[in-house]
Formats: C-alpha cells, sequence, structure tokens
C-alpha cells in the first residue's frame, strides 16, 4: 500500500542542534546495523522505517558494510526510499560510513583515500542517492596519515558527495587532531559517533569536553548496550532476540553476566514509570553534548517504546547517585 506520512510527524519529537552547526537532529535516530540486510524481512524493515519517519525520526543511520551481507542494509534502504520516501529527501538527514572491512584486497577497509572515495561512490548507488547528508570515518587507522583521511572527507564535501562530515570510535586526542585539520580545511565537522551506554561511560573521559570545545556533537550507539537494556533480558534470553542470533555481536554469556545490573536498574525505571530502554535513552540524553542517540530496532513496536523515552527525561539526583552505584 502506497506510504501516507503522518501529518503529526512533526508533533512530538525532540530535535536538538548538533554541536555549533545549523543542524538539527531528532533526539533519538534510527541506526540500520541489524535488521535491515538481506538476511532480515524487507517488509518489517519498511515498516520499522514508516514507522521512524511518522514518529519524527528524520536521522537515518547506515554504514557501507552494514547488513549481512555488507552493502545490503544500504541497498534495502534505497529500494524502500524510492517506494516510500522519495518525496521526502530534503526532510530526511541520512548517513554513510567507511572504515571497516568492505570489500577484498588492500583499498577496501580503513583509511585512505582511494578506500573512502570509492567507498562512499558504492554507497550511493547502493542507496540511490545523489548525496548523503553526513558521511563518517567509522574508525581511526593507525596507519595511514590523518591528513590524508581529513582531506578525502573535505574533498568528499566538495564534490558535493557530503553535506557534512564525521568520525567515529576515535580517541580524544584523536579528535582534537581531525577537528584542527577540518577546520583548516574549511570543512564543516558537525558530528562524533561513540558507543555510549549504562554500561559503557568511555565517552565520559575526555571526549564529551573534547567535541564541546571544538563545537562539535556527539551521536551516541548502542545505548541499550544492544538490547540488554531493555526488559527484554529479565526472564531468560528470547529466542528471537539478538543475544540467541548468529551472526551478531551480542552473545548469551555477557547478557548473562550483566543480568544482577539489569534487574536493579530495571527496578529504578519502574519507579520512575519507564520502561528500562526509556530510562536508559534519557539518561544518555541528560548530556547536553550529545546530539541524539541512536537506536536500533527489530520492531515498530520497540521503535515507538524507546521515542517514549521522551516523555520522561529528568533525573533527581537521587536516581542518577542510585544508578552510578549500580553501573559504577
Ligand atoms: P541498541 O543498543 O539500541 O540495540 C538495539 C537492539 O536492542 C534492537 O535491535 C533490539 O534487539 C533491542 N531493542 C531495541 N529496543 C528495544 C525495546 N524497546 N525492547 C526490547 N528490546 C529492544 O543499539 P545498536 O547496537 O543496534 O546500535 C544502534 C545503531 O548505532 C546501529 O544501528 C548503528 O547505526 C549505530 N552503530 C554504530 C557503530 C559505530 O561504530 N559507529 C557501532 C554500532 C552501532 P533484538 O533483535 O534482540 O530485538
Amino acid at each position: 500500500k502506497a506510504y501516507q506520512a503522518s501529518e503529526q510527524r512533526y508533533d512530538t519529537m525532540k530535535y536538538k542542534r548538533t554541536g555549533k552547526s545549523g543542524v538539527l537532529l531528532p533526539a533519538i535516530s534510527l541506526g540500520l546495523w541489524h535488521n535491515f540486510g538481506f538476511v532480515d524481512s524487507v517488509q518489517n524493515a519498511r515498516e520499522v522505517l514508516r514507522c521512524a519517519f511518522d514518529l519524527g525520526i528524520t536521522h537515518l543511520d547506515l554504514a557501507n558494510n552494514y547488513g549481512p551481507p555488507y552493502g545490503s542494509a544500504e541497498e534495502n534502504f534505497g529500494t524502500i526510499f524510492k517506494k516510500d520516501f522519495q518525496n521526502h529527501r530534503d526532510e530526511l538527514f541520512i548517513a554513510s560510513k567507511a572504515g571497516y572491512d568492505m570489500w577484498p584486497g588492500p583499498y577496501g577497509n580503513w583509511g585512505s583515500r582511494k578506500y573512502l572515495i570509492s567507498s562512499l561512490d558504492q554507497s550511493l548507488k547502493r542507496m540511490g542517492l545523489d548525496y548523503v547528508d553526513v558521511f563518517y570515518h567509522h574508525r581511526p587507522d593507525p596507519d595511514t596519515p590523518l591528513e590524508e583521511t581529513m582531506g578525502a572527507l573535505a574533498d568528499i564535501v566538495r564534490q558535493g558527495k557530503a553535506l557534512y562530515v564525521g568520525i567515529s570510535n576515535y580517541q580524544p586526542k584523536e579528535t582534537q587532531e581531525a577537528a584542527e585539520i577540518l577546520k583548516r580545511l574549511n570543512t564543516p565537522f558537525i558530528l562524533h559517533q561513540a558507543r555510549y551506554s549504562m554500561f559503557d561511560r568511555w565517552v565520559e573521559d575526555g571526549l564529551l569536553d573534547t567535541l564541546e570545545e571544538n563545537g562539535v556533537g556527539c551521536i551516541t550507539f548502542s545505548p541499550l548496550a544492544q538490547g540488554m537494556l531493555t526488559n527484554k533480558y529479565l526472564k531468560g534470553i528470547p529466542k528471537d532476540s539478538r543475544a540467541a542470533r548468529d551472526l551478531t555481536f551480542l552473545d548469551e554469556a555477557t547478557v548473562n553476566s550483566n543480568i544482577d545490573k539489569i534487574q536493579k536498574l530495571a527496578t529504578i525505571a519502574e519507579a520512575r514509570g519507564q520502561k528500562l530502554s526509556q530510562m536508559a535513552i534519557a539518561w544518555i540524553l541528560r548530556q547536553p553534548q550529545v546530539a541524539s542517540v541512536l537506536v536500533g530496532a527489530s520492531s515498530a513496536n520497540q521503535l515507538k517504546e524507546n521515542v517514549n523515552a521522551l516523555n520522561n527525561l529528568s533525573f533527581t539526583n537521587e536516581e542518577l547517585k542510585l544508578i552510578d552505584k549500580i553501573i559504577g
């Protein structure tokens, strides 16, 4: 059935400015790392994307290697985009990245100019787009001069293939260096994408300050620690969950080793009148440098639940102390 976007799509979403840029991002954005590959149901993927747009989620996060197989999330997205979202292109802020293993041989990985430029060309073809809104270097490359990698990002913007650039998984010192080079190259560097959740607080140790000093926003990934920070694992490991599936990066042992903390956190969430997933998202949004929280969702209902985190974003000092005590 033809998609008719909801008239109310901008009524409830909260939009936050990313760094000192002109760009507003939805406080909650959707990532297509899992659930959008050829191994997944395209019908479900389409439903989740429609649901996202209807909820005011204007920002979608992709990468060359999302799937599996590699490239298939972009290809599926391209197919769905063509059917449902073509008329809404200017309402969408679409990201892609390169930096991890993508194709065989010496030019399909890391951070060379050769890799970044050809990878983005492939991504644009798969998605059927003329440009992406933001293009990231996905992880630092210890062996390629940062000038080369940042120079490639700068030229990608000049070629009109990306409007803005970002980096991901860079440490504070590398981030500072990248920011200085990109500034010199007059390149709009607006986002750093980093893992951040109640189970991984590394960004608090210098990265958020570095970003603030450089006027760059933070967009955080795996806010639910891939599903652990939800109510789903409280009574064991469901068969259809990420932890039970092959080809994912979450295993049962990790879930089991965290279950005690998960239960305690769920009790605090309940006292706040929230699901654990909602508290986990709200907890990240308490940081002013965080422009958006990137969630994954295997169903439209999960996404709706997550967006309802916005109904209660404030924490008492007491609650924050209790959470700190549990997560350390
Ligand atoms: P999350 O921590 O949000 O995990 C998402 C998973 O949690 C879902 O697929 C689902 O798993 C489960 N889940 C989500 N909502 C609920 C809910 N309400 N109730 C129960 N379970 C729920 O994030 P991801 O790890 O998926 O990362 C999000 C995005 O961040 C990625 O898609 C990607 O775009 C980006 N990312 C970037 C990286 C980088 O290096 N730059 C690395 C990793 C991610 P299930 O299948 O079990 O239902």
